[in-house]
């Protein structure tokens, strides 16, 4: 065995030699995955083959398998049991394009970031493929793809509503949510001799049957809610009851002659199990058989998911129709572990680059009252406003913090995931700490908007609490003695947004002298309740008519606005302001002397033009 193999066999299969080296001549369970291996508990794929694993399961990995070729998929033969099916860690589609339908030239998620490595539909091509082969197998489908696909939706790409994508795979089962507890309790059913189409009550999957049950909540069918946008919204609005895993009944929507059931969520995971997870034996490296760096890898490497889920429900963020509203955090203990072993790694220098989840200061907390959270439909916990029985006590993530500064190895410890501004003013300790040891010079907050219109569609707080909150980090920055910005992440053509809102934003970004770096472009992502907005043109909760930018020039305009200090966006919002009538604003916005070069520009060509 040379030196690259026997790194290589602490890691999952990946071909037959690291099969026979196991002394394993089949697999029980086969994984194909859209991303590289990176066998972090980072990226879903991998932590799933690990607990597996830990149960007893002899399982590969085929990571980013060249999909025109079959054969690629046999490597490690036939699975006893099943194929696990994901696109990786990004949805297929919002992988290769862009707001724009524009195809991206990288891929975060392969190995020197080279774009094209998966399919558009990822999980569609993928289960063709290995159902190809492997006649009569079982193939589960999930991770964020299937996910957020799992009933009818609306798709930007194709602009028009798609079936669930376990119709259009041809999946036996689909796996939505934080998958462990689900695709346990699968390989441990199929194990024990059950067929996959026994298979039709385990919490967080979605299935395929000819009948339907009186039971279930009934949706508007595929065939209606494709043709009318007013279906679409009442099958969006009755879904959403089925957020709160302990009170969600099982939806049914027909497709066809079909029913697709989606069973109600897997519960919340406990501290202890969430721990367990965590401790698997990932040896937190990608693949040897990699030369080229993974930027996602990158990114990561020296980071600690300290919890997940989140109860923010902003309308744009499909995270809670993914990981949960209820905050699952790990044990202080269990970090500290992970520490221990990222400054084992020879490429660690001291700097653990983030300790967060889907918001970093939601670690700890949980609503307070746990019949209420029971029976909870509220979508957010923190909008229109905080509920009085949300736990806000942010002594665990003052503490689990202050533990991890005092590692011997550890130098820096930053906070890279996004931070709830509205909830910080309840988190005084948090907030100090955060400023005197967590940001290095800049923290990216994101607003999304400052217009009041805007961010009530957004779900978000508006331009007030985001000013007391700039008012608060720049007195507590100043007292700490620390030079520190706030770099403020905000969303062009948002539904809801209008040119005239977008001149507001860009008016507070000055006054407040405030600089967007990357403006980013709203996308319809599938599963949102911004995308479903988009799609109709109206709330599917209040039936309010929402205003949509959707011409390529609105979307231009509105980008160019949000960079409003750069001189490469002037033209586009001088035409901005006249189309809203606001050039009174120009001045303003540009500054005298910038405002009267630009204005002079054409006039210089125009006279240059005529010489
Ligand atoms: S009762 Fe309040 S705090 Fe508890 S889950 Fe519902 S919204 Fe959140």
């Amino acid at each position: 065995m040379n030196q690259k193999h026997k790194k290589s066999y602490n890691f999952l299969p990946i071909n037959h030699r690291d099969m026979e080296e196991r002394g394993w001549d089949e697999l029980d369970v086969l994984f194909v995955t859209g991303d590289a291996y990176i066998d972090h508990p980072a990226f879903g794929t991998p932590l799933l083959a690990r607990l597996l694993e830990h149960h007893g399961y002899r399982v590969g990995i085929i990571a980013q398998p060249d999909w025109k070729n079959p054969t690629v998929f046999k490597v490690m033969g036939r699975p006893r049991l099943f194929a696990a099916i994901s696109a990786g860690a990004m949805d297929s589609m919002v992988n290769h394009y862009t707001a724009a339908k524009k195809i991206r030239r990288n891929d975060a998620y392969t190995p020197g970031g080279i774009a094209g490595k998966r399919p558009n539909r990822a999980v569609i091509a993928y289960t063709g493929a290995v159902k190809g082969i492997f006649k009569g197998l079982p193939t589960i489908i999930g991770g964020i793809e299937a996910s957020l696909r799992r009933l009818a939706h609306y798709d930007y790409w194709d602009d028009k509503v798609r079936r669930s994508i376990l119709v259009d795979s041809k999946a036996d089962l689909l796996l939505y949510g934080m998958a462990e507890t689900a695709l346990l309790e699968i390989a441990q059913r199929l194990h024990t001799g059950a067929h996959i189409s026994e298979l039709c009550n385990v919490k967080g999957t979605a299935f395929l049957s000819k009948t339907a049950s009186e039971k279930a909540v009934l949706l508007p069918s595929f065939e209606m809610v494709s043709t009318d946008t007013d279906r679409y919204n009442e099958a969006f609005k009755l879904a959403s009851l089925q957020e709160n895993p302990w009170s969600a009944k099982t939806l049914i929507q027909a497709h066809g002659s079909r029913y697709l059931f989606v069973n109600p969520p897997a519960l919340p995971l406990s501290e202890k199990k969430l721990d367990a997870i965590y401790a698997l034996p990932f040896t937190r490296q990608p693949h040897t058989e990699y030369d080229q760096k993974i930027p996602a890898y990158e990114q990561i490497r020296h980071s600690i998911t300290s919890h997940r889920g989140c109860f923010g429900g902003c309308a744009f963020c499909a995270i809670t129709h993914h990981q949960g509203k209820t905050v699952q955090s790990r044990s202080q203990q269990s970090i500290l572990d992970e520490i221990s072993r990222i400054a084992e790694q020879n490429d660690f220098h001291g700097t653990i680059s983030d300790v967060g989840g889907p918001t970093a200061n939601m670690y700890g907390l949980r609503c307070g009252n746990p019949a209420a959270e029971k029976n909870c439909r509220r979508p957010s916990c923190l909008f229109p406003d905080m509920c009085n029985n949300l736990n806000t006590d942010d002594k665990k993530a003052t503490e689990v913090l202050r533990v991890i500064r005092q590692q011997p190895k550890v130098k820096h410890v930053f906070i890279g995931s996004g931070i709830r501004y509205d909830l910080l003013s309840f988190q005084q300790q948090y907030f100090d700490d955060l400023l005197q040891y967590h940001v290095s010079g800049l923290l990216k907050v994101a607003p999304e908007s400052t217009s009041g219109r805007v961010t009530k569609v957004m779900r978000k707080p508006g331009a007030e609490v985001f000013t007391e909150f700039l008012d608060q980090f720049r007195k507590r920055s100043r007292d700490l003695g620390l030079r520190q910005s706030v770099v403020p992440y905000l969303i062009s053509n948002h539904p809801g947004c209008t040119l005239d809102d977008m001149i507001e934003v860009a008016l507070y970004l000055k006054q407040q002298q405030l600089k967007v770096e990357q403006v980013q472009d709203f996308t319809p992502t599938p599963g949102s309740l911004s995308t479903c907005i988009y799609h109709s043109g109206k709330d599917p909760f209040s039936g309010e008519t929402i205003y949509i930018p959707r011409s390529a020039k609105e979307r231009q305009l509105q980008k160019a606005l949000l960079l409003y200090h750069q001189t490469d966006s002037r033209t586009d919002i001088l035409e901005a302001l006249k189309i809203c009538r606001r050039e009174d604003v120009a001045v303003e916005l540009f500054g005298q002397q910038d405002y009267q070069q630009t204005t002079k520009r054409p006039q210089k060509r125009r006279a240059l033009a005529k010489k």
